[in-house]
C-alpha cells in the first residue's frame, strides 16, 4: 500500500470549492450573497488564470475567511480530504501567518497574534480519527515590510515543534527590488538552523541565482531545466530537490504545453536533481495529489519507475519526516507478515 507525502501546499489554496462554498452559505453572507449558485462559484474559482500575479489575487479571497476563529474548521477538512482521497502519511502546509492575524489590530500586535496562529494551525492539524505527520512552512511574503518577515523567522525558531521550515511567497518577480533583504532574511534563517525552502525560478520573471546557495528545497524552480540548465549541476551537488506543482504552470499561463514539462523532468533525471510532486493548490486546483500522479503518466510525462523516484525523493526531502524508509516499506512488511508468500501463490 502506498502512502504519499506533499511538500508543497498553500493553506489558502488547499480549501476546495465546495468547502469554501458551503462555509460561504453557513457564515458570510456577503459571499453568499456574491456566489449563489455553486456551479458558477466553482467555475470562478478553478478558471485558468493569464498570470501568476492575478492567480496569487485568489488567496486573498480565502485569507480573509481563514481566521484565528475558522481555522480549525478549515484545517479539519483539510486533513479528512488529505487523509480519505490522497493517502498522504506526511504533509507540509505552507501560509504566511501574518495574513490570518485580525486586520484591525496594528503591525505590533499583529506580529503578536502570529504565535497564536502558528498554535491554532498545529493543534488543528492533529485529527485523532486521520492520523498523519503534518509540519507547517511559514511564508515570508513579498508585500510584507522588513521587520514583519524578520519575525516570521524568529517565530519559525521559535517553535519547531510546529515549524519545520520558512519559505518566500507572493510571486517571485516581486523579489527582485529587495533581492539583498531577502538573501539577508535566508541567511539569518540558516544562522538560527532554520530548514528553507522558497518560491523561485517559478517564472521567467523569477530566476536569481543569488538566492539558489540559501535554499535546501526549491519551490517549482522549473525555469532552472527550462532556461538555466549550465545550474543544474549546482542544484545536484547541494542535493537540492525541486517541488514541481504540475497544475499550477498552467493555470497560472506559466507553461503552455505538457511537453515543456516533459523537459524539465527529463533534464533534472540526466542531472541527478531531486523532484518530489506536489500540489500547491490543491483546492484552487480541485486536483489532489493522486491525480497529478497520474496525469503525468498518462500524458507520458514520466514513467512508472520515475514516478516512484519521485514519491522517494519526497520523503528523503521532507523537513519533518522522522523515518528513514518512506511508509510503504513499513507496510508491506506488514501485509507480507499477515499473507505469507505460499498462502499468495496458493490462492491463484
Ligand atoms: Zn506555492
Amino acid at each position: 500500500m502506498a502512502l504519499y507525502a506533499d511538500l508543497h501546499r498553500h493553506l489558502g489554496g488547499s480549501v476546495v470549492p465546495r468547502i469554501l462554498w458551503r462555509y460561504f452559505q453557513r457564515h458570510d453572507d456577503h459571499l453568499a450573497q456574491r456566489f449563489p449558485k455553486y456551479n458558477e462559484f466553482e467555475e470562478f474559482y478553478t478558471r485558468e488564470r493569464s498570470s501568476l500575479d492575478e492567480y496569487l489575487e485568489l488567496h486573498t479571497l480565502v485569507e480573509s475567511v481563514q481566521t484565528a476563529k475558522t481555522l480549525p474548521y478549515f484545517i479539519y477538512r483539510l486533513i479528512r480530504g488529505a487523509y480519505i482521497f490522497e493517502n498522504l502519511a506526511y504533509l507540509e502546509l505552507r501560509y504566511t501567518p501574518y495574513y490570518r492575524t485580525a486586520e484591525h489590530l496594528s503591525e505590533f500586535e499583529r506580529i503578536e497574534q502570529m504565535a497564536e496562529i502558528v498554535e491554532i494551525v498545529g493543534k488543528a492539524s492533529q485529527v485523532k480519527e486521520y492520523p498523519m505527520i503534518t509540519s507547517q512552512i511559514l511564508c515570508m511574503h513579498t508585500r510584507l515590510p522588513y521587520q514583519v518577515n524578520k519575525a516570521i523567522v524568529d517565530l519559525a525558531a521559535s517553535r519547531p515543534d510546529y515549524v519545520c521550515a520558512i519559505d518566500v511567497a507572493g510571486g517571485d518577480s516581486h523579489l527582485a527590488q529587495r533581492l539583498d533583504e531577502f538573501v539577508s532574511l535566508y541567511k539569518y534563517a540558516r544562522s538560527l538552523g532554520i530548514k528553507t525552502t522558497g518560491h523561485l525560478f517559478e517564472t521567467t520573471n523569477g530566476c536569481y541565482p543569488e538566492l539558489l546557495p540559501y535554499l535546501m528545497r526549491i519551490g517549482h524552480g522549473i525555469q532552472i531545466p527550462l532556461k538555466y540548465p549550465e545550474l543544474l549541476k549546482e542544484v545536484a551537488q547541494l542535493q537540492q530537490c525541486l517541488e514541481i506543482c504540475p497544475t499550477t504552470y498552467f493555470k497560472t499561463g506559466t507553461l503552455e504545453e505538457i511537453s515543456q514539462l516533459k523537459i524539465v523532468f527529463d533534464r533534472c533525471f540526466e542531472a541527478g536533481v531531486d523532484i518530489a510532486i506536489c500540489t500547491d493548490n490543491a483546492g484552487l486546483h480541485n486536483v489532489r495529489l493522486p491525480f497529478e500522479y497520474e496525469n503525468l503518466l498518462t500524458q507520458d510525462v514520466i514513467d512508472f519507475a520515475q514516478l516512484e523516484s519521485c514519491q522517494d525523493a519526497a520523503f528523503r526531502h521532507a523537513f519533518a519526516w522522522p523515518y528513514q524508509q518512506r511508509p510503504a516499506s513499513l507496510l508491506t512488511g506488514l501485509l507480507k507478515e499477515t499473507y505469507p508468500d505460499e498462502q499468495l501463490v496458493n490462492s491463484h
